[in-house]
C-alpha cells in the first residue's frame, strides 16, 4: 500500500510517501516513493519535492495555509509531473500518517482518527500550543482533500514514552500540580527511539524484551532514551523539549532558580526567558557563533575559537552523562545507538561521548566508527566491548508508516471476521 506521512509544522509541512507491506516491512524493504517540504505557510512558500529518479522540484508560491499546503502536496503526487510509480490519482494514496507532537496521558499508542481522537489532540493543545493545532489542521486537511473512505492514522511522539514508570516522569513539586495540571515528563521523539528500538531488535537478532539499549537522538533537538525490555524506561526530554541534553540551540537541564534570577537582574519576562533558554542556548549559547554542530567542529574555528571548542565539550558531557545515569538506572545496558544528524555523521562526537566509557564496558572501534562510508546501519564499537555501539539513520517517516500499516491491515481483519 501507498502511505502519505504528514509531519506539519508550525508553518511548514514535511511529507514522504512510503510503499510498503506487512512482508516488506518484515524485510525492511519499504520504498520511499518521493518527499518534500512546503515551508513558510502563511506567506511566499518555499516549496521542494522530489521524487525517486527524477529531477527535484523548488518553487515559490504564495501559500495560505496548512490545507492549502496539503492540496499542493497531493496534486504534485498524482499529476505527471512527478511520475511516480502507482500514483496516477488519489485513491492511489491509501491512507496518510500524520506525527502528532503531543498525546499527553490520553494516547499511549498509535490509533485510527476519528471524531473523539480529534477531541482528544485538540485537548492535549495547551501542552503543545505551537504544534498540536498544527497536527491537527493536516489532519482535517488531508480527511477533506483525500475523504473519509482513506484512513487517517495519528502516531504520538510522546506515546512510546507512556511506559515510563511514576518514579521516572514525576517531578518532585508538589503532587497536586500533577493531578490539577498534569505537569508530569512526558519526553518527545519518542517516535525516532521506538524505530531505533525497533532496528536494534533486527540488527542485535534479539525479541523485543531482550532490547536493553541506550538511544542517542543527537540533531538540533537532542534527546536520549532508556530502552528496558523494549520499553522506553527513561527519557531526557520532560514537560516540554527543553529538559535533558545540550541542543543546538535549547539549554537543556539547567536549575529552575536561574529563570528568577535573570528576571530580577535583566527585567526580563518569564516569557521571554523561556524563550531565550529554548532559542538563544545550547550549542549557540555557549558558542555565540552558532547552533550548527558541523560549523563548530570545523577544524580551524574549534582549535582557534574557546567557546566553539567548550560548547562541543559540555554537549558531549551531558550527553555522557545520561548514558552513566542510565546504565545506573536500567542496571546495565546491551547497546548504545547514535543516531541524528549529528549521531550518524559525527565520529569525532561519539567519540568524544565515548571517552572514558571503558570502565562501564563500552569502547569503541576507531576505525569502525570512521566508517567513511555511506552506511545506514552500523555497529561500531570494538570486539571486545561489553556493550555495544551502532550507528542506525533516524527514519520516523518509516515508523509512522508501519504504524499505519498495522492499525489498517488489523482493520481490514477486523472487517473480514
Ligand atoms: P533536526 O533535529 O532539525 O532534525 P538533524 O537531525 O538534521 O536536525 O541534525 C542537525 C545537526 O546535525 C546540525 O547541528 C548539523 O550540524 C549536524 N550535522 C550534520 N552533519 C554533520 C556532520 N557531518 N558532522 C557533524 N555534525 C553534523
Amino acid at each position: 500500500m501507498n502511505i502519505l506521512v504528514l509531519n506539519c509544522g508550525s508553518s511548514s509541512v514535511k511529507f514522504q510517501i512510503i510503499s510498503t507491506d506487512a512482508s516488506r516491512a518484515a524485510k525492511n524493504q519499504d520504498e520511499c516513493l518521493a518527499k518534500g517540504l512546503v515551508e513558510r505557510i502563511g506567506g511566499l512558500a518555499l516549496i521542494s519535492f522530489e521524487a525517486k529518479g527524477r529531477a527535484p522540484l523548488r518553487e515559490d508560491a504564495p501559500i495560505r495555509d496548512h490545507r492549502e499546503a496539503i492540496k499542493r502536496i497531493v496534486a504534485w503526487l498524482e499529476s505527471p509531473q512527478s511520475a511516480i510509480k502507482g500514483i496516477s490519482s488519489l485513491s492511489d494514496i491509501h491512507a496518510v500518517g500524520h506525527r502528532v507532537v503531543h498525546g499527553g496521558e490520553k494516547f499511549k499508542t498509535a490509533i485510527l482518527v476519528d471524531k473523539d481522537v480529534e477531541e482528544g489532540i485538540a485537548d492535549c493543545m495547551e501542552l503543545a500550543p505551537l504544534h498540536n493545532p498544527a497536527n491537527l489542521r493536516g489532519i482535517r486537511a488531508a480527511q477533506e482533500i483525500l475523504g473519509a473512505s482513506t484512513a487517517q492514522v495519528a502516531v504520538f511522539d510522546t506515546a512510546f514514552h507512556s511506559s515510563i514508570p511514576e518514579t521516572s516522569y514525576l517531578y518532585p513539586i508538589p503532587y497536586h500540580f500533577y493531578r490539577r495540571l498534569k505537569i508530569r515528563r512526558y519526553g518527545f521523539h519518542g517516535i525516532s527511539h521506538q524505530y531505533i528500538a525497533s532496528r536494534y531488535q533486527a540488527l542485535a537478532g534479539v525479541s523485543s524484551q531482550e532490547s536493553n539499549l541506550i538511544s542517542l537522538h543527537l540533531g538540533n533537538g537532542s534527546s536520549v532514551c532508556a530502552v528496558k525490555e523494549g520499553k522506553s524506561f527513561d527519557t531526557s526530554m520532560g514537560f516540554t523539549p527543553l529538559e535533558g541534553l545540550v541542543m543546538g540551540t535549547r539549554s537543556g537541564d539547567i536549575d529552575a532558580s536561574i529563570v528568577e534570577y535573570i528576571s530580577h537582574k535583566e527585567g526580563m519576562s518569564i516569557a521571554e526567558i523561556i524563550s531565550m533558554l529554548n532559542r538563544e542556548s545550547g550549542l549557540l549559547g555557549i558558542s555565540g557563533i552558532t547552533s550548527d554542530m558541523r560549523e563548530l567542529l570545523d577544524e580551524e574555528r574549534e582549535s582557534q575559537d574557546r567557546r566553539a571548542h567548550l560548547a562541543i565539550d559540555i554537549f558531549c558531557l551531558r550527553a555522557r552523562r545520561y548514558i552513566g545515569a542510565y546504565l545506573a538506572e536500567m542496571g546495565g545496558a546491551d547497546a548504545v545507538v547514535f543516531t541524528g544528524g549529528i549521531g550518524e555523521n559525527s565520529p569525532q562526537i561519539r567519540e568524544r561521548i565515548c571517552a572514558g566509557l571503558g570502565p562501564l564496558g563500552l569502547t569503541l572501534d576507531s576505525r569502525k566508527n570512521l566508517g567513511g562510508l555511506p552506511e545506514k546501519e552500523r555497529l561500531i564499537s570494538s570486539p571486545d566491548s561489553r556493550i555495544k555501539a551502532y550507528v542506525i539513520a533516524a527514519n520516523e517517516e518509516l515508523l509512522i508508516a508501519r504504524e499505519v500499516l498495522r492499525l489498517t491491515n488489523s482493520t481490514l481483519d477486523v472487517q473480514k471476521m
